[in-house]
């Protein structure tokens, strides 16, 4: 297993108040991004960070590895409730904080806040913790697109965090830890500038030199403006392989080296490129392994071909849309998925026989990764197609899908009166085969009660009662 971690202040603020720790010794990793004043933030993420390493340090043989978390965190809430009732400046203070503790090929993730953490597990990336944050509540809901969350106004409210009350229960997940992994954690500062899709491609690229990718990665938020303090720890077991996109960063050079550097580079790099010339080129293609839709790399050489991810759909579907894609090339990995988002959205028009939920939702996962906005699609084609969606979850029975593809439908038809109607009326048939119509019209009335222009709240209650006279009269 290796380690690295870095923090940075980003570009907007002066002082840090993230705090992390790697101590590789007992297979302990935490970030922790502290709020409440000038002197607060800063002190609360660093009493979380030491509380919870002094505790876990002293009872790290015993059994109960759980319980030994659970009260870490206990711990480390009290200290820091404590250390600001002493100090009217630093009334208020609290901190996010999530921690892995990797022992015996197995890890413990606990969680409070919205830091997060990220599995790399076979090619694939996971969201292992949920953020703990108005706007994740409001995405649940349906209220906001996922999509929308990086720079919604809403998305500092967190709802829970060490410090703030009594009885705090952090989130814990456990699971293996394989020598193939990586796991990255990180502050928000990382995650309001990158995509889920933008920190698997560099920890696929560069999970290698974990100091090399958590410098990139802080970079890459740099770049995006920096707007917060930005802290990340990848740890990677000792099998982990990494994938390079393009040529490995070629040399790392003092300054004064640059020149004949740069001479060494492009030398190596017209090798690099002759050589992938020779071979054909690395390549990511579209094939079927099982009847599933999957994303390849090969050099296009006969018996060079693995997958790099799986889709979840059937690749009969590709057939559906178009005879001869197997094995075509697609571009690099988004491409490759805005690839597999035509493919679903096509397919789906044309009426497979047989629609799964898993499949919806595989789909959507796709459409969202994607970014349907961006591949040649009009609003309006968007709203349609999710407008479609709504009404293929309806007929299987998938309520909640359904109400989520509505609500996103109409989030993106541009005010088009007939598409409106649609999804206002998916939206409540939906509520109401899921028996949930009446404590629906309960959150919009209420709504309605603090907003009275809310005309959208307005509306929705009058189909909705409309809808519901009309069942009851059936
Ligand atoms: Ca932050």
């Amino acid at each position: 297993m290796r380690a690295a971690g870095a923090t940075d202040p980003g570009c907007k603020r002066e002082e840090n108040q993230d705090s992390f720790l790697i101590d590789e010794d007992i297979g302990l990793f935490i970030v922790a991004d502290g709020m409440g004043g000038h002197k607060g933030g800063e002190l609360a993420s660093s009493i979380a960070v030491s509380t919870l390493r002094d505790y876990i340090r002293a009872k790290r043989w015993d059994k109960d590895r759980i319980g030994v978390v659970r009260n870490a965190f206990s711990l480390a809430n009290k200290a820091i409730m404590e250390k600001a009732s002493e100090d009217p400046e630093l009334s208020g203070m609290g901190t996010t904080a999530t921690m892995a503790w990797i022992t015996e090929g197995r890890m413990i993730i606990a969680h409070v806040g919205d830091s997060r953490a990220y599995l790399y597990r076979k090619g694939e990336l996971f969201r292992i913790t949920k953020d703990h944050s108005l706007l994740q509540d409001l995405i649940e809901r349906g209220r906001v697109k996922p999509e929308e969350g990086r720079g919604h106004v809403m998305r500092n409210i967190i709802t829970k965090a060490l410090g703030v009350s009594e009885d705090l229960t952090p989130d814990i997940f456990v699971d293996r830890f394989e020598p193939t992994d990586a796991l990255l954690l990180c502050t928000d500062g990382l995650t309001v500038h990158l995509t889920d899709g933008r920190i698997e491609e560099a920890i696929c690229a560069k999970g290698d030199d974990p100091e090399m990718a958590v410098n990139a990665l802080i970079e890459e938020a740099k770049a995006e403006g920096g707007s917060d303090n930005i802290t990340a720890i990848l740890v990677v077991g000792d099998r982990f392989k990494a994938i390079p996109l393009v040529a490995p960063a070629l040399i790392r050079v003092r300054k004064a080296d640059r020149g004949k550097a740069m001479w060494v580079a492009a030398a190596l790099l017209m090798l690099v490129l002759s050589a992938l010339f020779l071979l054909g080129g690395m390549h990511l293609t579209l094939s079927s392994k099982g009847g599933e839709l999957v994303i390849c790399r090969s050099l296009m050489i006969p018996g060079t071909t693995w997958v790099t991810e799986r889709t979840g759909l059937p690749s009969s579907w590709a057939d559906l849309v178009e005879k001869d894609w197997r094995g075509k090339e697609v571009g690099r990995i988004d491409e490759a998925r805005k690839s597999v988002a035509r493919i679903f959205v096509k397919a789906l028009r044309m009426g497979p026989r047989k629609v799964k939920r898993i499949w919806i939702e595989k789909g959507l996962y796709y459409v969202e990764k994607a970014g349907i906005d961006r591949i040649g699609f009009s609003n309006e084609e968007i709203s349609d197609f999710l407008l479609d969606l709504g009404d293929i979850a309806l007929s299987i029975g998938a309520w909640g899908l359904a109400f989520d593809s509505y609500s996103r439908a109409l989030a993106y038809c541009s005010g088009k009166e007939e598409f409106v109607e649609r999804a206002i009326r998916g939206m409540v048939e939906s509520n109401y085969r899921a028996g949930m119509l009446g404590e629906y019209m309960e959150m919009l009335r209420k709504r309605l009660a603090s907003n009275p222009n809310d005309d959208l709240a307005k509306r929705i209650l009058v189909i909705g009662s409309d809808i519901r006279n009309k069942k009851r009269g059936e």
